[in-house]
């Protein structure tokens, strides 16, 4: 699948937004990828997973490991897909851990997945996990990366969409210079 193919079916999911956003950056921007759209949408999520999944076929994945939220989802989709066991990391303290008797065993090659890849901060708790467990990173799968390749893990990353998303600072923001109401996304419209 293609970037251009991946590009299409966000579109289809109406996972692409388009308006003026508030990203939790602080930033603005004239783009926000709803990852929820996609993920709860299985017909349009699993072709994606399942052409990522493909790019691992031969890296003898023993387990998938994918943090909360959607992470989870997706975890269970390509172990499914893959034909191994998903671990869950789910926020305990404030760092993503695996809970409910969870395990990974040393030397287990897992694959670490996730949604959108903004600062990777989700990714980089998985990686610090598998450590803690004495697992092998085997490689990352993202639905969509939001830096564009600009993220380095020291391992090999696999985005079904590679995407730049523009954004601004408040103060340079061509969206609020012309008075375009402005969004938070997974909150109600600021303007009203
Ligand atoms: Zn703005």
């Amino acid at each position: 699948m293609t970037n251009e193919e991946t590009l299409h079916l966000f579109q289809e999911a109406e996972a692409l937004l388009k308006g003026h956003f508030l990203l939790s950056s602080g930033r603005h921007s004239d783009q926000y990828l709803e990852k929820f759209r996609l993920v709860e949408n299985p017909k349009l999520l699993e072709p994606i997973c399942e052409s990522l999944a493909e790019r691992f076929r031969n890296d003898n994945i023993e387990a998938v490991l994918g943090p909360t939220t959607a992470g989870i989802i997706l975890a269970y989709v390509y172990a499914r897909i893959l034909g191994v066991q998903g671990r869950y990391a789910e926020s305990e303290g404030g760092v993503r851990k695996l809970r409910r008797g969870q395990t990974l065993y040393p030397g287990t090659r897992i694959l670490i997945v996730d949604d959108i890849l903004t600062t990777g901060g989700a990714v980089r708790e998985c990686i610090d996990l598998a450590k803690q467990y004495q697992a092998e990173v085997a490689g990352i799968a993202v639905l969509a990366d939001r830096t564009a390749g600009g993220t380095d893990f020291g391992y090999r990353l696999e985005s079904a969409l590679s995407i730049q998303v523009e954004s601004w600072d408040p103060g340079e923001c061509p969206l609020c210079k012309r008075n375009i109401p402005m969004t938070q996304p997974g909150s109600k419209n600021l303007n009203r």
